[in-house]
């Protein structure tokens, strides 16, 4: 497809005291058909998160989104999957990953840059829940959902 290269292929940067980090592409935040949209406190938690990761392993973690913006139809696509939320499933009729939420939710893995290892999901949920408001870790899948919910800005 014409322009899906270049398409949100920017780096994101956010002040870490008094340094810019930029380790997100837009892109990274994108919904199937393309659409990106991320609130500065959700970057901002992501940065944190993986600096945290790189102190807890003494080196490079890369943090993976598997999920981030949703519209309305993305989400009746994924509980199809997965099922609602009241039916036993997986999926939230009020997501945080909504876009009238602006920006505010991910779902991550984390994996070490160097071995390839997979960071395991209760490492990864116990720092997202310093850097996030809300964090749900018990997906058998093994990612983690982080959202800013508290973020009124
Ligand atoms: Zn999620």
């Amino acid at each position: 497809m014409a322009g899906e290269k270049g398409r949100n292929d920017v780096y994101l940067t956010v002040s870490r005291d008094g340094k810019r980090v930029s380790n997100f592409r837009l892109r990274e935040f994108e919904n199937a058909a393309g659409l990106a949209m991320v609130h500065r406190s959700t970057l901002e938690s992501l940065e944190r998160v993986r600096e945290d990761l790189g102190k807890h392993y003494g080196e490079t973690v890369l943090v993976i989104l598997t999920d981030a913006v949703r519209t309305r139809e993305d989400l009746q696509r994924i509980a199809k999957k997965y099922g609602w939320v009241e039916d036993g499933g997986a999926v939230a009729r009020n997501s945080r990953h909504l876009a009238e939420y602006g920006g505010i939710a991910v779902d991550l893995v984390a994996r070490v840059e160097r071995t390839g290892a997979r960071v395991p999901q209760t490492v990864l949920g116990s720092i997202c829940r310093r850097h996030f408001d809300f964090v749900k870790d018990d997906y058998a899948d093994g990612h983690v959902h982080a959202d800013n919910r508290n973020e009124k800005n």
